[in-house]
């Protein structure tokens, strides 16, 4: 009934929706045969119905990444019959991958992630145009590609990407549906829906990306050389669930710019009232979904936090926005800078006699020339359970921070941020520090020297400089890097 009643209603809205989008009569025609036996099972939910499968047929996505959330939200896309799909993504299919990109396969490893998905997606529903991207979204293409697309899935996993997504969304009035996963752990929100003009602040309208998180995630957060790991059904469920968001936002029209100018609504013809859904929209929903290894389903599993609506002063969607596409072309702002101005000033900051490379550390301890000396290994313990240079103590990253801060908020012995083998070895014995990849190690050089590890300089403390990656490619090729 409320399935009748709904469909009943549709042609006011759709005529509007139509004429913004320059497709008028498309909710007219009858659908094949075959789109009526392979989306009937959807059709039938209520609210979707025929006009809700043909404006998804009439739409077009854009997927920005092929991976972890960006192959399970296609699949669901396509399955759903959006009628344009593309899909940006410059890398190749590799190997590790596969555990949770569940649209690649083994037998495409090396191939390109785009054709890798796209043979899957065909695989599932031949109808949809699917367009392939074969390279990363940057300042310079990002405009040209998000201009010819109804709406964007955000499936990237680095930040700079993200905030430049979003100002190309704000400025060509896409919405955006973002998801992210590290780890154990994922976040979804929809943004920039329904999308209203750059700088409109005197009614309410949905926030950016930047309203939302105004500075981009702590550098340890999201360079830490452990490189973070990743469990596939978190991703999945990320990558899941924004396909259901933007299948309901294009189903409902609910992507079509409306110019509210009036916003109290009225009775004017071309100004349609502020529906439920939009409303919520206005004010969106960030889903945090918590994945606890140790746990079943517990209390935090999913959370839901409610998010404010568009920023007065916001950088790129608020009052007096200064954000073009031409500067974003030409480099203005530099998204690179803006994320990395916060990663650690350490960085290449130690002196060269702080530092030694993978292959002179091993040579120098096959000739006897070190004296007894603590080996730090910093990566997270199921790194280092894989494997590790003999003699090695391991202390994760994250723990030693954690310890590092507390001695020095609350006071306590520096030596304790070393694992007890390690004081052990006494307070002359040198301490060399490895990692992953070489950044976090030279974070905790400069860590353990502010703690006064280093007694005034008559210990020494080394970072192996490129980690154990140059372990595995200088000394020990057989070294099951992970
Ligand atoms: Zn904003």
């Amino acid at each position: 009934m409320e399935h009748e009643a709904k469909e009943a209603k549709e042609p006011e809205n759709v005529e509007t929706a139509n004429g913004t989008n320059g497709v008028q009569g498309v909710l007219d025609r009858r659908l094949t045969d075959e789109e009526f036996e392979r989306y009937s099972r959807q059709m039938i939910v209520p609210g979707m119905g025929r006009h809700g499968q043909l404006r998804l047929i009439n739409s077009s996505v854009l997927i920005i990444g092929a991976g972890g959330l960006g192959c399970p939200a296609a699949q669901y896309i396509a399955g759903a019959g959006i009628g344009t799909i593309g899909i940006v993504d410059g890398d190749v299919v590799e190997i590790s991958n596969l555990h949770r990109q569940v649209a690649h396969a083994t037998s495409r490893i090396g191939t390109r992630k785009v054709d890798s998905l796209i043979a899957h997606l065909r695989a599932i529903n031949p109808l949809p145009t699917y367009i392939a991207h074969p390279f990363h979204l940057t300042p310079q293409n990002g405009a040209d590609i998000i201009a010819r697309y109804d709406l964007v899935l955000d499936c990237t996993d680095n930040p700079a990407t993200r905030y430049l997504i979003s100002d190309l969304c704000v400025l060509l009035r896409k919405p955006l549906v973002s998801a992210a996963s590290v780890q154990k752990s994922g976040q979804l929100i929809v943004l920039n829906c329904p999308p209203s003009p750059q700088g409109v602040v005197d009614r309410p309208c949905a926030p950016c990306y930047r309203c939302c998180f105004r500075k981009p995630p702590p550098p340890n957060a999201t360079v830490s050389c452990g490189e973070a790991g990743i469990m596939g059904p978190v991703v999945g469920m990320m990558g899941v669930a924004q396909a259901g968001e933007a299948i309901k936002i294009l189903a409902s029209g609910l992507h079509l710019p409306r110019d509210r100018t009036n916003s109290g609504g009225g009775s004017s013809g071309d100004v349609p009232p502020l529906d439920e859904a939009e409303t919520n929209l206005l004010q969106p929903t960030l889903l945090i979904y918590s994945y606890d290894l140790a746990s079943a389903v517990g209390p935090y599993t999913f959370r839901a936090l409610k998010m404010p609506g568009r920023r007065r002063n916001c950088f790129a969607c608020g009052e007096g926005s200064t954000l073009t596409l031409e500067g974003i072309q030409s480099g203005q702002p530099d998204y690179v800078q803006f994320c990395g101005a916060q990663f650690p000033p350490q960085t290449g900051a130690l002196a060269p006699e702080e530092r030694i490379t993978a292959a002179e550390y091993h040579a120098a301890r096959r000739r006897g020339e070190l004296p007894p000396h603590v080996l730090l290994d910093i990566r997270e313990w199921e790194h280092f359970s894989f494997g590790s240079i003999e003699g090695a103590a391991n202390v994760p990253f994250g723990k030693f921070l954690t310890k590092a801060a507390a001695i020095r908020r609350d006071g306590g012995e520096p030596e304790e941020v070393l694992p007890l083998e390690a004081r052990e070895k006494g307070r002359e014995a040198p301490i060399f520090v490895v990692c992953r990849r070489g950044i976090d190690s030279q974070e905790t050089v400069a860590k353990l020297k502010e703690l006064g590890l280093d007694y005034g300089g008559t210990r020494k403390i080394v970072d192996i400089a490129g980690g154990m990656k140059a372990w595995k490619d200088e000394v020990d090729p057989t070294f099951p890097f992970i």
